[in-house]
């Protein structure tokens, strides 16, 4: 079994109702670890025990939740406090549906299993029909509902499928290959470097004026504008991981791509930064959360060797051509090579 999570957007109507339920699940769980701590033992207690708003069902899990920070105290020597709000509802207690998501919460004094509405992918639903699902979590993240549910798949769901190889570069931002023998071009490496070079030219200009503090807002909006294209590319990348059925990703090392990005003096050094570190990581997030491992290959001469015979060649303007016949854009190639690379242990990239 395989544990993995899949975060859903919920958009309740009224946020307020489960603001204050998330503050009140993080009251009780404080109150209750710090009395334990008091006696010195965890009091048997059930629901009835526990003065709160909230549901049965819910603070039955505050309890059992105190219990597990309680036990943690011996292991860490302080008493662990919940600093965010938080509502956990278990798997006897939440229903999950194309659009919806119920659990129980409490409007007027009264508990009712309410539904809200909700994006749920058929990728994730077909992994809450056919997993054990396990303990969903309310939270609020940047004014953004998500309800984040854990489940156990069986490893033969995750393994023996379609892997994917990335290969990052300045010209085509991301080229993905997949072992169903699918490629595809991610980003716009023309406009991204049209677009770079006008906050180069605006700089310049407030340069000559000396403009200090408008050319650091400009420069916050330009990484601003580059966190966007990254989210987008990262995102159409995993939606086409999971069309394809592909539960492998695999990237390059780090420190080869700044290799391979190479500089020509046409290019301003500032026009050829990309923030690959940053579309890693959004990847990597992306995919783990969809249950799709993320790992790092050696990328050593990917973008040379010849995916059929292996001799190396240098491409020409782009185009791949070998003697023993193979020839593909260049950044196929590396896709390819990248799909094929064997991958060593310890190179998994969680986020
Ligand atoms: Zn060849």
């Amino acid at each position: 079994m395989q544990t993995l999570t899949v975060k859903i957007r919920i958009f309740p109507t009224q946020p307020n109702i489960l603001r204050k339920l998330g503050k009140e699940y993080m009251r009780v769980v404080n109150q209750l670890t710090e009395q334990a701590e008091q006696l010195r033992a965890f009091p048997k207690i059930t629901t009835k025990d526990v003065e709160s708003i909230l549901p049965s069902a819910v603070c039955n899990q505050a309890i059992r939740d105190a219990k597990s920070v309680y036990r943690k105290i011996k292991k860490v020597g302080t008493r662990p406090v919940l600093k965010k709000p938080v509502y956990f509802v278990n798997n006897q207690n939440y229903t999950v549906s194309e659009n919806t998501i119920a659990f129980p919460i409490v409007v007027h004094g009264k508990t009712k299993k309410m539904a809200f509405h909700a994006i749920t992918s058929s990728r994730e639903m077909e992994l809450v029909r056919k997993a054990k699902l396990g303990l969903m979590r309310i939270g609020e993240k940047s004014g953004k509902w998500y309800a984040q549910i854990s489940l156990e798949v069986p490893t033969s769901e995750t393994s023996h499928q379609g892997i994917m190889g990335i290969d990052l570069g300045l010209k085509a931002p991301a080229v993905a290959m997949t072992s169903t023998g699918k490629t595809r071009f991610f980003g716009n490496g023309r406009h991204n470097k049209y677009i770079r070079r006008k906050y180069q030219e605006r700089r310049r200009k407030l340069g000559k004026l000396k403009k200090l503090s408008a050319i650091r807002k400009l420069g916050n909006k330009e990484q601003r504008w580059m966190k966007d294209q990254n989210h987008k590319i990262s995102r159409q990348i995993v939606n086409t991981a999971i069309q394809e059925g592909v539960s492998i990703i695999k990237l390059e090392r780090l420190a080869n791509i700044r290799k391979t990005a190479r500089t020509s003096r046409k290019n301003a050094k500032n026009l050829h930064s990309w923030t690959f570190y940053q579309l890693q990581q959004l990847i990597s997030y992306k995919a783990n959360l969809v249950g799709i491992k993320v790992m790092e290959v050696n990328s050593s001469y990917t973008s040379q060797s010849c995916p059929d015979c292996g001799a190396k060649n240098k491409a020409i303007d782009r185009w791949y051509e070998c003697s023993c016949g193979f020839k593909a854009h260049r950044d196929r190639v590396g896709a390819i090579n990248i799909m094929r690379q064997p991958v060593t242990d310890g190179n998994s990239l969680s986020a």
